[in-house]
């Protein structure tokens, strides 16, 4: 893999023609260390916000031993890389020829549910193990949260105790799972689903072992700014040391975005300029889904190596295929005197966005790169400034 300073220098010297994925090592172990250090419990990398394996071996290398997995090549995948991680299968709804072959060929002793049959199903496919961790999803508000994951999966925590007790029996350890949505923008939001948590155990009288507060972890970008993430682990294990659980019962998260957002970004060329319309040369069946589908506004530089002396005007981009839903509405601050041929970094595109690119009309990246840059902003730079380590347009 090429190795380059900077998204700038790679710009200037390559003027590469397709889309390039820059990739930053350093950042995803810096927020991994972040997490082993500070999360007073276990913290495991929920795969699908990017299951690129160089970025699963970077968390290994930074001390990740636990992923949560949610289909069959997720299992397959990470146990072909990490031969030695533990897997917990947090898919509330899953295949049980799935269950069966995580279980017997690659050691999955975790699985999630939130329903009586997904129990039988698990205690089927197992023959009925005595090892199982069995975590039940309980159903928590996705208020706080950019993206809503509260209508899909989770039982309603009021009608939760015959699955718990279920649950308490057919099982060696026992937890409770829940997800707040993606970027949960305040602490509350973890609040709030502990205090179901509790009034759910005390409900059913069972004894849990494992506490298990999710994804939902945020990054930053324009206009989502949180809060410093220790004041989220500080509201947890405060709610956490207070619920009516064994002395040796675990606390485990699940970020997926918080470790993976920094890691990678784009650098994208602009191919026609239209108005305050660019055309650029990835999009909404590239790495940009989120951006088109979601509106979500990523960070974005123009990689020019003389000073520019426009000021910056708000644009939108449209992506490569000939699609008119390929348009990513930004706002996207840049100079004004952007033209075609210039070269753009998107930012913090590490989470959600290569998991989801697709070849739709041929198009995809040529290549990727390791830079050895700053990510174009970080919750975890070493100042101990937790925003805008980097100037963020
Ligand atoms: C998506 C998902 C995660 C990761 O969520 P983030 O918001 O990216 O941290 C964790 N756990 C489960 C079960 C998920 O579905």
């Amino acid at each position: 893999m090429h190795n380059h300073h900077s998204a700038l220098g790679l710009a200037t010297s390559l003027r590469p023609v397709e889309p390039v994925t820059l990739i930053r090592p350093h950042a995803a172990h810096r927020a991994a260390r972040f997490f082993i250090e500070k999360f007073a419990g276990k913290t495991m990398y929920a795969v699908k916000a990017n299951p690129s394996p160089a970025l699963i071996r970077s968390l290994w290398d930074a001390g990740i031993t636990q992923y949560d997995v949610a289909s069959a090549n997720e299992v397959r995948l990470v146990r072909h890389l990490l031969p030695e991680a533990t897997l917990c299968f947090m898919n509330p709804v899953k295949a049980e020829e799935v269950i069966r072959e995580a279980y017997f060929e690659h050691g999955v002793r975790a699985f999630s549910l939130d329903n009586q049959d997904e129990l039988d199903k698990i205690l089927r496919a197992t023959d009925y193990a005595k090892d199982l961790t069995l975590c039940v999803r309980l159903r928590v508000s996705s208020d706080h949260s950019k993206l809503s994951l509260a209508s899909k999966f989770g039982i309603d925590p009021a009608q939760s105790a015959s699955l718990l007790m279920a649950a308490r029996q057919a099982s060696d350890s026992l937890g409770i799972c829940f997800h707040v949505g993606s970027q949960a923008m305040s602490p509350q939001a973890y609040i709030q689903a502990m205090a179901l948590a509790r009034d759910a155990i005390v409900q059913a009288g069972v004894t849990v072992d494992v506490i298990d507060v999710g994804g939902g972890f945020p990054s930053i970008y324009p206009d989502l700014e949180p809060q410093n993430l220790e004041n989220y682990f500080h509201s947890i294990h405060e709610a956490f040391e207070s619920l009516p659980i064994s002395y040796s019962a675990e606390l485990w998260a699940e970020p997926g975005r918080a470790l993976s957002a920094e890691y990678s970004s784009l650098i994208v060329r602009v191919e026609r300029r239209r108005g305050t319309d660019l055309y650029i040369n990835d999009g909404a069946y590239g790495a940009l889904f989120d951006a088109a589908h979601l509106d979500w506004r990523f960070p974005v530089k123009l990689l020019r190596a003389e000073s520019n002396q426009a000021r910056d005007i708000n644009f939108s981009f449209y992506g490569p295929t000939c699609d008119d839903m390929d348009y990513m509405a930004g706002p996207f601050p840049l100079p004004a005197d952007v033209k075609v041929g210039d070269y753009i970094e998107i930012g913090m595109l590490g989470a959600y966005g290569n998991a989801m690119r697709t070849e739709f009309n041929g198009f995809m990246p040529s290549m990727t790169v390791i830079a050895d840059d700053q990510p174009m902003a970080s919750l975890y730079n070493d100042t101990g400034d937790h925003q805008h380590s980097i100037a963020m347009r």
